[in-house]
């Protein structure tokens, strides 16, 4: 898995690999772009750049092989929310005093520590930044750079106060990554000790050639549909769950085909009684709301004479219809309504209780 494999930002990974040929890679590095741009996958390949025993070149600029041990381990990590999944699991399974003292950390290779924002809170802890203090100073054991990967920007003040004091004087053969949707979101002192690189979101087509070779059971019909609704995201578009998607959008097509044209009830209900209960509910509910809102503010585009913004290109000729039948105003009145829903599911509210309201409130509308 070398660096030809990452997709998009070929400027930024360019530079990353300059640097990492002067061998005078910064010890500071805030990786920052949109989620699912790819810094986390970027700064597990630096990692095994840094760290890989064949040390292979492409196109004269360091690279990593992929197979040796270090690699292999380092490249353990890669997929980080079932680990995170498990860490947590084990953590809950500890006594009480015990849970209180024990931080979430991953680490598949004894110089790569990756630092996930903790739970409940998810936040990055203070007692996270000390582990990686008092640790940062021992030499790499396995490789020839200890590599500290910070996935999230969301620190607890102290914890912030204490990742200053380390880039302030990091040993030379670490390297700190620092991966942000925002650099903003960072202390000024932490951007100004760091390097600061930016990854962007992918255009369109970057982003169906991606998944032309990572999802090609998928029509190209579906890549493009996926494209536009990840928007240039290549993590969110790869791991897209197409099947959840289609089917909580058919029911929010009937939701609003319904409340549109009154008098079709019993169709109504075969859709908001299936999201009545069970343990998968919650989440269930909540892909239901998101494809309420792609879908009507598909419909604001096409209202508003904008048809090329329209994100679920794969239904546009059944839109274009219903954008007739539905003003403006109605289309305002339904995002607010159903703003009002996913408070209510906030506050816990009976789902299918709120849901039926929606319902209710755009008919009288
Ligand atoms: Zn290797």
């Amino acid at each position: 898995m070398p660096f030809s494999d990452f997709h998009g930002n070929s400027e930024t990974v360019h530079r990353i690999r300059e640097m990492l040929a002067r061998e005078r890679f910064p010890q500071g590095v805030i990786l920052s772009g949109p989620a699912g741009s790819g810094k986390y996958t970027l700064a597990t390949m630096v990692a095994r750049a840094m760290n890989c025993l064949e040390r292979p070149t492409a196109d004269g600029l360091p690279d990593f092989c992929g197979k040796c041990s270090n690699c292999v381990r380092i490249g353990q990590a890669e997929d980080l929310s079932p680990l995170c999944a498990q860490a947590v699991e084990a953590r809950d399974a500890l006594k009480e005093t015990e849970k209180k003292e024990t931080r979430l950390f991953i680490q598949t290779h004894p110089d790569v520590l990756v630092i996930p924002p903790d739970p409940p809170q998810m936040m990055i802890k203070v007692d996270q930044v000390r582990h990686v203090i008092e640790t940062i100073y021992f030499r790499p054991s396995d490789g020839r750079e200890r590599v500290f990967i910070f996935t999230d920007s969301a620190f607890m003040k102290e914890a912030a106060n204490s990742l200053l004091k380390v880039l302030e004087e990091p040993p030379d053969f670490a390297t700190i990554f620092l991966l942000a949707e925002n650099a903003g979101e960072l202390l000024p002192t932490i951007r100004s000790r760091s390097m600061v690189l930016q990854l962007k979101a992918l255009s369109l087509d970057e982003t169906e050639k991606y998944l032309a070779k990572h999802r090609p059971e998928w029509t190209p019909q579906q890549r493009a549909l996926v494209s536009q609704l990840s928007q240039g995201a290549v993590g969110r578009a790869r791991n897209f769950d197409l099947t959840a998607y289609s089917a909580a959008r058919n029911d929010a097509l009937t939701i609003l085909k319904t409340a549109l044209r009154s008098g079709e009830h019993s169709e109504l209900f075969k859709t908001t009684e299936t999201y009545r209960a069970g343990a998968d509910g919650r989440s269930k509910t909540e892909l239901l709301l998101t494809c309420l809102y792609s879908l009507l503010q598909d419909l604001m585009f096409l209202d508003s004479g904008s048809p090329d913004l329209v994100r679920n290109t794969d239904l546009r000729p059944e839109l274009q219809k219903l954008a007739q039948s539905a003003s403006f105003d109605w289309l305002v009145t339904a995002s607010d309504r159903l703003s009002e829903v996913e408070r209510g599911m906030r506050r816990n509210l009976l789902r299918s209780l709120s849901l039926d309201a929606f319902e209710a409130a755009l008919e009288r509308n």
